[in-house]
């Protein structure tokens, strides 16, 4: 099933080519899965002359997965079949401030009118798969404890949300996501990729063989609060000085410019990343120098994190991505000059490709791996062939 998955086998006589098993062993192994609702098939090879009328593919219509992502300010949500067709979105703003019971209510009710606008029922869903603005333990799906989230670590998202609805429920940091919505949707080739969201917070997200890296607890790429020199007056809301996140993150350069400038700070009374990305659309001249900076700043710790993963794509994401080249400028000059030739021979630093959406598509990406996975199959097969006996 990978192999059809991966688009490498589309004819039973491709998958006996792959495997090296016979003809009635291929039989039986793909009718099971079609049995399962995992394939069909159908269509012709055009290849051959038409004879052969039984082309495989995932039988992408057969379950649905629900897929949300939430940033620190707005949160988007979809309704997202096999194959990673969106079938039904909707986005709006959320406070992640008001703790997660809140949030479950919110994602709980978008799921339900997005399964009736997609006309599809409760009984197709097969998982689902959340991105939250936090690191997560991988083995408990619980939120890790940090200074700058409260209310999160004691609530157990995945029980919340697995009583509502069916399948497994999936939960990873929106960095994380985004990494992974961006690799399947525009570079599923790249053997790794490093994705950075800036925006109200800043963290990064590592695909390594089309798997997110974790790390032992969950906080893998968590660069927010790398400490920078020379910014040791400058306080983060961790309780620390000098953190990344307090120096280049929207939210940062929203409150520099506030504080810098009386026509600013009269317009808002705490100007954030939306604002700052209007000023520099503007051609504010502080903004755009302020938000160069940032970048040259960002540069310094990417060119560490480009040394260690070797990656094919930097992409830079989040709300501040979308000052365009005034940040990847700066962010680029200073990866290129700091990071050693052969790191970043190839490399791309770019804009991400999905914008506001790469968070649902890794998430519904998520649950799919989940859904497809060996052991998930096995046992479903297991469990039809038993009900098929019986
Ligand atoms: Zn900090």
């Amino acid at each position: 099933m990978q192999f059809i998955r991966q688009g490498r086998a589309r004819t039973r006589r491709d998958l006996m080519e792959l495997t090296g098993l016979a003809r009635s062993t291929i039989a039986q192994r793909v009718d099971q899965l079609v049995s399962a609702g995992y394939v069909r098939e159908g269509g012709v090879d055009v290849s051959t002359g038409g004879r052969r009328p039984n082309m495989l593919k995932i039988d992408e219509g057969s379950a649905v997965v629900l897929a949300a992502h939430v940033g620190a300010t707005h949160g988007r949500v979809a309704v997202v079949d096999l194959a990673g067709r969106t079938l039904a979105e909707s986005a709006g703003p959320v406070i992640v401030a008001d703790g997660p019971a809140a949030l479950v209510e919110w994602i709980s009710a978008c799921f339900q009118a997005l399964l009736t606008e997609a006309g599809r029922s409760m009984g197709e869903v097969c998982g689902v798969g959340v991105g939250l603005p936090c690191p997560v333990d991988q083995r408990t799906g619980r939120v890790i404890p940090t200074p700058v989230v409260t209310g999160w670590p004691e609530y157990d998202v995945v029980s919340a949300l697995g009583a509502r609805f069916p399948g497994p429920v999936l939960v990873d940091n929106d960095a994380n996501m985004m990494a992974l919505g961006e690799f399947t949707a525009a570079d599923p080739d790249c053997p790794a990729l490093v994705l950075v969201k800036v925006g109200t917070g800043i963290g990064a997200g590592i695909v390594e063989g089309g798997r997110v890296l974790h790390g032992v607890g969950g906080a893998a790429g968590e660069i927010g609060h790398v400490r920078l020199r020379g910014y040791d007056d400058v306080a983060c809301g961790c309780g620390s000085f000098g953190c990344l996140v307090a120096v280049a993150s929207g939210a940062a350069l929203g409150r520099e410019l506030a504080a810098a400038d009386p026509s600013v700070r009269d317009a808002r009374d705490a100007a954030d990343a939306a604002d700052v990305v209007r000023l520099v659309a503007a051609g504010h001249p502080e903004a755009v120098r302020r938000t160069r900076e940032a970048g040259r700043v960002l540069g310094e710790v990417l060119a560490t994190v480009v040394s260690v993963v070797n990656p094919g794509v930097l992409i830079i994401s989040g709300s501040l991505a979308r000052t365009g080249d005034h940040l990847l400028g700066g962010i680029r000059e200073v990866v290129y000059r700091a990071a050693q030739y052969r790191s970043t021979r190839g490399l791309h630093i770019t804009e991400g490709r999905l914008g506001d959406r790469a968070g649902v598509v890794g998430a519904a990406s998520m649950v799919a791996d989940r859904v497809f996975s060996p052991d998930v199959v096995d046992a479903r097969i297991a469990n039809v062939t038993a009900s098929d006996n019986a």
